[in-house]
């Protein structure tokens, strides 16, 4: 099936609320290029210096998400126009972020990331972590950046059990902090679920979904 028919059909079958970041990463420009062609506007990478390139190729009004691991030396390379960094998973990497989106007189939506995988490999912050950020005093003086929500990315496994548990934890924490807005604390994008278990992911509250492989193929 080709690009445009794959996205249809996920489209198709999630829920219209469901925001869909096509993943692009190591796809030329001319697959992004059909996927915008069909209509697609969100699209996500994990490396800052292939999506500044393709961000320089592509049309404007492309909405380009950060989903990768983020080094605190790399952010000014995306401050101009990333529009949602994904796996923010440290006080330090925000307050760069804010500095850099001071300099480009900007907000920059963020999320937290939360570990959630009984895996040794993934990035992320622990329940604690997370409260500490939220609450802490230094984060009110962080006028350029919006905490958007939560992104967590569940362990590689064939257990559903496993992978709902573990999906049903981030919505649990995504929940509880979704009351507690300030000026950069603004909850409404809670992003888990990939191509093998985007449907889980949906059904445990996700509404965002980082799909790659299903609609670019095998990378
Ligand atoms: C690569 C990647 C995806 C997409 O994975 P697929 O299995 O190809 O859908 C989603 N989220 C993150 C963080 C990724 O690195």
């Amino acid at each position: 099936m080709s690009i445009s028919e794959n996205l249809i059909q996920i489209k198709n079958s999630i829920p219209q609320e469901v925001t869909l970041v096509a993943v692009s990463k190591t796809k030329p420009v001319s697959d992004i290029l059909q996927a915008y062609q069909a209509g697609q506007r969100h699209f996500g990478e994990n490396k800052i210096q292939e999506m500044t390139e393709k961000y320089e190729q592509m049309p404007q009004d492309i909405f380009w998400h950060m989903i990768g691991h983020v080094q605190t030396n790399k952010v000014k390379y995306m401050a101009a126009y990333v529009h949602l960094i994904h796996g923010v998973d440290s006080f330090k990497l925000l307050a760069e972020i804010n500095k850099q989106a001071q300099k480009n007189n900007r907000v920059i939506n963020c999320l937290l990331q939360v570990f959630i995988a009984q895996e040794e490999t993934k990035f992320g912050l622990d329940a604690n972590e997370l409260n500490e950020i939220l609450n802490s005093e230094a984060l009110k003086s962080l006028k350029n950046i919006n905490i958007v929500g939560l992104m967590g990315m569940a362990s590689f496994t064939d257990n559903i059990a496993q992978i709902q548990e573990e999906f049903s934890t981030l919505n649990q924490l995504y929940l509880k902090h979704k009351n507690s807005t300030t000026f950069n604390i603004n909850f409404k994008h809670l992003s888990m679920g990939m191509s093998g278990d985007y449907q889980i992911a949906i059904a445990c509250g996700s509404n965002m979904i980082r799909i790659g492989s299903t609609i670019f193929g095998t990378r």
